[in-house]
């Protein structure tokens, strides 16, 4: 069964807008979701326009700081405090990656933990790990979600992540790992000095590919009625789209479709999921759920 993250987005997305509508109609103060964006490169300008139109379709506020490439670091700390003092603004995330004059982990720890609605900040990552109430990082919450939606069975099932980035890999591996639901899987973190890695695949329950290499994991790193997810995205050159590229997972999909219980698309499987997260952080923050 292929898992429609285009689909359950959608619908997250709208139950949301109903939430919206309540807020508004009580008279309280309506989610403000923004964004910082320096410099202009054309993936991350695509990825924060498909952030502040899902807020607009939401009813949320967005607002939208650009930034020029040559900002010195201090000047975007000292915008980032702005921010966190804002008392309109419930959430607001740094898109990434910054460049490199400027530290993406000072960054991250600038940001108050209160707005930090990507789930970046030591203080998020570490509640998660603790279990505690956090908001949960947009890519492996939108995995989450998925496989609620679902109703796929995790407990006791084991796991290999593959891929051990702070952003998806690393928390993915946690948030299975915990004791709920989805959870209770136990599981196996794997990375580039991974040995034995398809026999690690092979003996899986559930495979979440988050490498970046396209079309990694075929048939044969793959057991009847495994559930395959799929997290990478690759843009290679295609001479038949009009775009002149396509995008490519990290999972030989034609093949490894007709071993699987349940298997994510690229695209439209995991990446239509983290918009929906994001807004769910920030409906969070607005509520003042977590902290
Ligand atoms: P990253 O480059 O930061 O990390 C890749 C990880 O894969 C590393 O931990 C590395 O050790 C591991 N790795 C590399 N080669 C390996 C191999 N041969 N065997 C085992 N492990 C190996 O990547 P990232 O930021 O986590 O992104 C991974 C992929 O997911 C990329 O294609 C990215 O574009 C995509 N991505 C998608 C979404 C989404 O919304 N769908 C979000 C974030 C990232």
């Amino acid at each position: 069964m292929i898992l429609d993250g285009k689909k359950i987005s959608l619908e997250i997305q709208d139950e949301i807008a109903a939430e919206v509508l309540k807020i508004k109609s009580s008279g309280k103060k309506i989610p403000h979701l923004a964004a910082i964006l320096v410099g202009n490169d054309g993936a991350s300008e695509t990825y924060v326009g498909a952030k502040v139109k899902a807020c607009e379709k939401a009813g949320f506020h967005s607002s939208l700081f650009r930034m020029p490439a040559a900002i010195t670091e201090n000047e975007l700390l000292n915008k980032i405090i702005e921010l966190n003092n804002d008392p309109n603004i419930d959430g607001f995330i740094v898109q990434l990656p910054l460049p490199s004059h400027i530290s993406s982990q000072k960054v991250i720890e600038t940001i108050s933990p209160e707005k930090d609605v990507d789930g970046f900040h030591p203080v998020n990552v570490g509640r998660m790990v603790l279990n505690l109430p956090s908001y949960l990082p947009a890519t492996p919450f939108g995995i989450i979600q998925l496989m609620k939606r679902y109703n796929i069975e995790t407990t006791g099932k084991s796991c290999v992540v593959i891929g051990r980035s702070q952003i998806v890999g690393t928390p993915m591996s946690i948030l299975l790992a915990r004791n709920s639901y989805p959870g209770n899987c136990t599981v196996t973190l794997a990375h580039s000095k991974t040995k034995n890695l398809n026999e690690i695949c092979k003996s899986s329950d559930i495979i979440i590919a988050a490498l970046g290499k396209p079309e990694f994991l075929n048939a044969n790193m793959v057991k009847d009625g495994a559930v395959v997810i799929d997290v990478g995205i690759t843009r290679v050159p295609a001479q038949n789209s009009k775009s002149g590229f396509k995008l490519l997972g990290d999972v030989k999909f034609d093949e490894v479709v007709e071993k699987c219980s349940f298997i994510t698309p690229v695209p439209g499987g995991v990446g239509p999921m983290t918009i929906a997260s994001l807004l769910m952080n920030t409906l969070k923050a607005n509520r003042k759920e977590i902290y």
